[in-house]
């Protein structure tokens, strides 16, 4: 599943490849992946263009030029958005196209998870608030995270997960945040002290920048808007690592345990 360095990437592409690039024509492939009428999503889209690009968390926010709408698109499991040239083939899994006048936006997804719909500029603020704070935001300082953690009761991976509190970690970046952070995610977030508060912080920074800078990771699906697998995957150190000996301490096989309902790998000798 695309997690905040994967959204990024793709969000940068998309400000390079289509702002300000007229919309031709809109093909509804499958319209369950259109959270609008599919004549309402055309019309509102066809003949305009996209003015900026932003992000919040894993989901893409696309202003739409000259008409206070927006709009959003969540990759979900499967999603993926591919800028190709226009004699490209549609896919077993395209469920909308965008036409250009060069080029056209593939929006694939297998799963059909994810989504695109337009909203009002208050519905763009409504969705965007009940997000907590995305971990590029200036705000997102080591104050504001320990202030966000204080007396919760949870596991640190279900908080890391919970895109209410934190937006943009999934389960690949979550394991790696708490293994470089030498903690155990299973451990109670409230009980954590400061120096392991700040180790935790440092750790979201570093994981999360060094994804984004090797343009995200691909397990199954991810790839980047030129159809590019992400290559953060040569530096993944105990996600889909089970059975595996530990890269750190040589001792230990990387455990795979469920936290938070979700799988979860880690080394019982370097995270305490
Ligand atoms: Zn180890």
């Amino acid at each position: 599943m695309p997690e905040l360095p994967e959204v990024e990437t793709i969000r940068r592409d998309l400000e390079k490849k289509i702002i300000g690039k007229k919309i031709i024509d809109i093909r509804v492939i499958q319209k369950n992946s259109i959270k609008n009428s599919p004549t309402y999503f055309t019309k509102t889209l066809k003949n305009n263009s996209i003015e900026s690009a932003d992000r919040k968390g894993k989901l893409l926010i696309l202003k739409i030029k000259e008409n206070e709408k927006y709009l959003l698109i969540h990759l979900r499991m499967t999603g993926q958005i591919l800028c190709c040239d226009t004699d490209k083939k549609i896919a077993k899994n395209t469920r909308v196209i965008f036409i250009f006048d060069n080029s056209q936006l593939f929006f694939n997804d297998t799963r059909r998870f994810g989504y695109l719909r337009i909203v009002s500029e208050k519905e763009k603020d409504i969705a965007l608030k009940k997000m907590g704070i995305d971990i590029l935001d200036k705000n997102f300082t080591p104050e504001r995270f320990k202030e966000l953690l204080k007396h919760k009761r949870k596991s640190l991976k279900s908080v890391l997960l919970d895109q209410k509190i934190i937006a943009g970690i999934g389960n690949i970046y979550a394991d790696e945040i708490c293994f470089d952070a030498r903690l155990q995610p299973n451990r109670i977030t409230g009980k954590l002290n400061d120096k392991e508060i700040k180790k935790l912080y440092n750790s979201i920074i570093k994981i999360i920048n060094l994804a984004l800078k090797n343009r995200g990771t691909t397990f199954n699906d991810y790839l980047d808007s030129s159809g590019k697998k992400g290559n953060f995957s040569k530096f993944l150190k105990v996600y889909q690592k089970e059975k595996e000996v530990c890269e750190n301490c040589h001792k230990k096989e990387i455990k795979k345990i469920k936290v938070a309902g979700r799988a979860t790998r880690y080394c019982e000798n370097c995270q305490k």
